[in-house]
């Protein structure tokens, strides 16, 4: 029989068939597609024809069909639903994966046919287009070491096949220590806690097998426990585990990990010639370099510090009212913040909450689509690979844009986080491919018939991910390796973060926010209190944000620290951190930067999107929130276009011009506003 995976699909849309794909298929149809890959690249590098566009730089989009086709099932459901043997065969891919690779960049006869074509450029006769992914294509050749010869060749493939074996364990180390720990609660020490915290905490009690009800360290239980738990001692217990992911001292420690990175990600970079890792990774990123990064982030750190401080201020205050002794510490912050807001802005999550059902949230997500662009969201009935993931069809006048998978229940098998994954990206040049979509979250699960039911900040998280799922589902390219989100780093934020806005427009929020019980609209008042408070407490999340960040491009922009912790402290203290917020991801839970090259030295992205993202918005604001006009250029110039132009050229054919940082500290209440 077939192996599934490498079966032809013939399911609707060719979809991947989930309920035939067992997880021992998975590395046959692995080393296959590696064959397949492998056999493809010689055919290429060793055609007696002269290099053309078609049959060199063509002929590399298609080598990888089915290697893709396989690890875009695998990955997209392993991330989702992980379990021992996926986590065994993940750690035994990485070095396979990176070793291919490797191989393919090193091939000197497919290099010379590239380079080729690139000295012969203007006379070929490419499209703009093709221009561009012949560029991309040598640049990420030269910059993966094709250059590179004898001692220092071999090196960078055993560098890079060590950096993909490190980051693989540093994800799982994490999981693993998130799924470890939890704390039980008793009756008693439920009181104080809304009823939807004490649903999630009974819900994820029945998923560990606890007698009652327990607090995780999922992001979606604990942060409303910290907010609302009186109890101090329970609070300063549940935020130090959560705290010390990844660096507990057992199997699962992620310090001495994070520093080998740190170490060879410099080697690599020495080796292309770079002056460190920062200096590497920015050259092909809006920013360009560490300086620009570091400008942008001690612009916002200064009035995000005062901010922060003058709320500490208050919060201690508050405390000591409460008769605590003691300095307002991590633990207290979310808990005298969420008491704040309610004493200022009236504004109370317990009460917020029954209004912020998550699948009418889905809907006014696919509604704002549907305004916006024609989109249509159409329910598929079809097996998935769990049974919380749900599925759609994805139309526009007919015609099948993508099928889109919405996973948003948190579970013990899945990463924590939230993220927007392809299965399949969009591409002409193999047919009309379109694309499989997934958005992946970790919303508390109800018990068994309630409603689910979003914080405000789950609800942007969703439609944060759904605006990346649209860069992926509006694509409109020829070739795969430019697609969707295939973009730079500190740009792909930008259609993410933009669409968050429009959960903010009033006629939305009237219209999607209804009870979950008696199905009434959010009361007027209670709508205009949530979006006064949207700047509430942005002290804090810059603080929490932007020192990450910081750290994060202190860590490349040098040579590699030797104790990353130390350094880390060092950097913290330098910068003046309040005491009473830590880093929103410290070194050995800090999954952006280590899990893999994708964020590092890059965690400042969302910032740097965010200065495009806050400009854009207004745009729509100058005339309408759902302005046709406005939409159809933002779909032309950059949610259709993928990679398949310079990102600065892009955002300026949408908006005339760049930006400075001041729409950015104005949307977070960072500055007066005349
Ligand atoms: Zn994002």
């Amino acid at each position: 029989m077939t192996n599934p995976y490498l079966a032809e699909w013939t399911t609707e849309f060719n979809l991947p068939p989930f309920a035939d794909l067992k997880d021992e298929d998975v590395k046959p149809a692995v080393e296959a597609a590696l064959s397949e890959g492998r056999a493809a690249i010689k055919a290429i590098a060793d055609n007696p024809e002269a290099p053309t566009f078609a049959n060199t730089i063509e002929a590399l989009e298609k080598a990888d069909a089915t290697l893709s086709k396989v690890l875009g099932a695998f990955y997209g459901m392993a991330g989702a639903d992980t379990n021992d043997t996926r986590d065994a065969l993940m750690r035994e891919f990485s070095p396979m994966l990176s070793a291919y690779s490797s191989e393919i960049t090193a091939n000197a006869a497919l290099f010379q046919r590239i380079e080729t074509l690139w000295q012969e450029r203007e006379s070929l006769d490419l499209t703009d287009e093709q221009q561009r992914v012949l560029m991309l294509t040598r640049r990420s050749f030269v910059r993966s070491g094709a250059k590179l010869e004898g001692a220092d060749k071999n090196r960078m493939a055993e560098i890079k096949s060590r950096l993909a074996t490190l980051g693989t364990q540093f994800s799982q180390n994490l999981l693993a220590d998130e799924r470890e720990w939890f704390m039980e609660l008793s009756e008693d020490d439920l009181e104080g806690l809304p009823q939807f915290v004490v649903d999630a905490a009974r819900s994820a009690g029945e998923e560990k097998g606890a007698k009652g009800p327990v607090v995780t360290l999922s992001r979606s239980l604990i942060t409303p426990f910290l907010q609302f738990s009186p109890r101090r001692d329970l609070r300063e217990k549940a935020f130090r585990a959560w705290a010390a992911r990844g660096e507990n001292g057992n199997a699962n420690d992620n310090r001495e990990i994070a520093r080998e990175i740190l170490e060879l990600r410099e080697e690599r970079a020495r080796l292309l010639g770079y002056e460190n890792f920062a200096a590497y990774k920015l050259e092909t990123e809006m920013a360009k370099t560490p300086e620009h990064v570091r400008d942008l982030l001690m612009r916002v750190w200064a009035p995000a510090k005062e901010a922060a401080e003058r709320d500490a201020a208050i919060l201690s205050k508050m405390m000591a009212e409460d008769g605590v002794n003691g300095d307002l510490a991590p633990w207290d912050w979310r808990y005298y913040s969420e008491k704040r807001r309610k004493a200022e802005h009236d504004l109370d999550e317990a009460e917020l909450k029954p209004y912020l059902q998550l699948d009418r949230m889905i809907e006014a997500a696919f509604t704002c689509a549907n305004r916006l662009f024609g989109l249509e969201f159409e329910p598929l009935d079809v097996t998935t690979y769990h049974p919380d993931a749900r599925a759609w069809n994805v139309t526009r006048n007919g015609k099948h844009m993508a099928v889109f998978i919405g996973d948003y229940f948190a579970r013990g098998s899945k990463r924590s986080g939230a993220w927007c994954t392809a299965m399949r990206s969009q591409q002409k040049l193999e047919g009309d491919i379109r694309p499989i979509v997934l958005n992946v979250c970790n919303f508390a699960k109800p018990s068994k018939g309630e409603a689910a039911l979003l914080s405000y900040d789950d609800a942007r998280t969703l439609f944060h991910e759904f605006g990346h799922a649209l860069h992926q589902m509006l694509s409109d390219v020829t070739y795969d390796s430019i697609s969707g989100t295939s973009v730079a780093r500190d740009f792909v934020e930008l259609p993410s973060q933009l669409y968050e806005h429009w959960l903010e427009v009033p006629e939305v929020l009237e219209e999607f926010a209804t009870h979950a019980e008696t199905g009434a609209p959010m009361p007027r008042d209670m709508l205009e209190r949530l979006l006064a408070a949207q700047t509430y407490d942005q002290g804090f999340a810059t603080v929490e944000y932007v020192s990450s960040a910081l750290v994060d491009l202190e860590f490349h922009d040098g040579p590699a620290p030797k104790d990353p912790m130390k350094a880390q402290a060092e950097i913290l203290a330098k910068i003046g951190m309040p005491k009473a917020i830590t880093m929103r991801h410290a070194t050995p839970h800090f999954a952006h930067i280590f899990s893999g090259d994708g964020y590092s030295s890059g965690y400042y992205s969302y910032m740097w999107s965010e200065v495009m993202d806050a400009d854009a918005f207004e745009a729509f604001e100058e005339t309408s929130p759902f302005d046709p006009v406005m939409a159809k250029r933002l779909e032309d110039n950059i949610l259709s276009k993928g990679g398949s132009e310079d990102a600065e050229a892009l955002y300026t054919a949408f908006r005339g011009r760049m930006r400075g940082v001041e729409a950015l500290l104005k949307g977070r209440g960072l500055v007066a506003v005349e």
